[in-house]
């Protein structure tokens, strides 16, 4: 067994990740130095599905808001995932009907100007 080299818990030798406080054990002297910020810090690795969460919240808004409630205190990573990929189909959603309207009304102003 190795130890985590930012908190000192026990890991697996070919862990990359402190399954205790999430330290990269690849990290580098500066980084180990440093521990509280890197302890902010999601590594990437520990997100898993994290990413098709986020997709599924974009693509079903709702199902992404849903998922985001029931997760918020249990998976709090897949819970963020999840609403921040509804909020940003939210976003985009009000941006296209937008981006939408303005067309339509600079398309209503050239076709009034040129007749
Ligand atoms: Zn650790």
């Amino acid at each position: 067994m190795a130890v985590c080299r930012n908190c000192g818990a026990q890991i697996g030798d070919n862990d990359s990740i402190c399954s205790n406080c999430g330290a990269n054990q690849q990290a580098g002297p500066a980084q180990y130095n440093n521990p509280q910020q890197y302890n902010s810090q999601v590594p990437a690795e520990d997100d898993q599905g994290g990413f098709l969460w986020g997709l599924l919240g974009c693509c079903v808004p709702l199902v992404g808001l849903i998922l985001y409630l029931i997760w918020k205190d249990t998976k709090p990573k897949s819970a963020n995932a999840a609403g921040k990929g509804a909020l940003i189909s939210v976003i985009v959603s009000v941006v296209v009907v937008v981006v939408y309207f303005v067309l339509l009304f600079i398309i209503g102003m050239i076709a009034a100007a040129s007749m």
